[in-house]
């Protein structure tokens, strides 16, 4: 059984980046005993708006797809709590109080999240007065799970190694959780056998499994599937200005047509795959 699922974040609209991915998810579960679900993952502070997961449901019908809607994120924050506090307790975790101001201040090195925080907090609070978020402790984490693969549909088996992404948050100061540590009980409770989503986030999946390692959670498989670019190879995202997929279907284009245009990578002028296997 193939269990996928497609878990968009309503703070913005959703554009062609975002269908491609819903499309090659719910095409990857289309077996006789596949699932494909959907997730609202609205745990983003007051940058969520949660009347856009309407509009993202007659985004994903327009497309011709079929899902199983399952719990938004925010049903979920008392398991998001529980989790962190037995990492906590398992010493895996550090308070951190830096902004991301002091953090630039120390010009960390850059990694696929970022700025790598240079543990400032580690051991000693900067300024305990101020809100804390948790941190990974990821050479503790990485000492205490031991070698850890996970295998890529595409790219094939991986050593877990989150360390290019340093002590990554793990509880926001805003949200008992960050997309780490949300996503990866999200797909352990949902049943999720195959995770889909973009190779930007391939360094992700690094921290993911070495989570489920700590939280002794089931270990999906991976496909990390290439991004839809722009003339300048920018990624499509919300904030760039591309149609969205609302604009295109109230402007009465065709949706399963476009769906079916995705499928054999015929792209609009302009933006093209930024990887060539998907
Ligand atoms: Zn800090």
């Amino acid at each position: 059984m193939v269990v996928t699922r497609f878990a968009p974040s309503p703070n913005g609209s959703l554009h062609l980046g975002h269908a491609l991915s819903a499309i090659v998810s719910h095409d990857l579960a289309r077996g006789p005993n596949g699932r494909f679900l959907v997730r609202i993952e609205d745990i983003d502070g007051p940058r969520s708006r949660p009347e856009l997961a309407d509009e993202f449901r007659r985004d994903l019908a327009w497309l011709g797809l079929e899902w199983e809607e399952v719990p938004a994120q925010s049903t979920r924050l008392d398991t998001y709590h529980a989790a962190a506090q037995r990492l906590l307790h398992d010493g895996l975790l550090y308070p951190c109080t830096c902004t991301r101001k002091q953090i630039e201040a120390l010009q960390p090195r850059i990694g696929p999240e970022g700025l790598v925080y240079p543990g400032t907090c580690k051991g000693r609070l900067l300024d305990p007065a101020k809100p804390a978020a948790l941190r990974l402790d990821v050479e503790r984490a990485m000492a205490q799970v031991g070698e850890v693969v996970w295998e890529d549909a595409v790219a094939g088996t991986q050593i877990a190694d989150p360390r290019e992404s340093g002590d990554v948050v793990i509880v926001r100061k805003d949200t008992p959780a960050s997309y780490h540590l949300a996503a990866t009980i999200d797909d352990a409770a949902d049943g999720v056998t195959l995770v889909t989503r973009g190779q930007d986030l391939f360094h992700a999946s690094h921290v993911h499994r070495v989570l489920q390692a700590l939280l002794g959670l089931p270990v999906p498989r991976w496909h990390h599937h290439g991004l839809l670019v722009d003339e300048g190879g920018a990624k499509l995202a919300k904030r760039r200005n591309s149609p969205s997929l609302a604009d295109r279907r109230k402007a009465g284009e065709d949706g399963l047509l476009l769906a079916e245009q995705l499928r054999l990578h015929k792209f609009p002028a302009g933006i093209s795959l930024a990887s060539a296997y998907i």
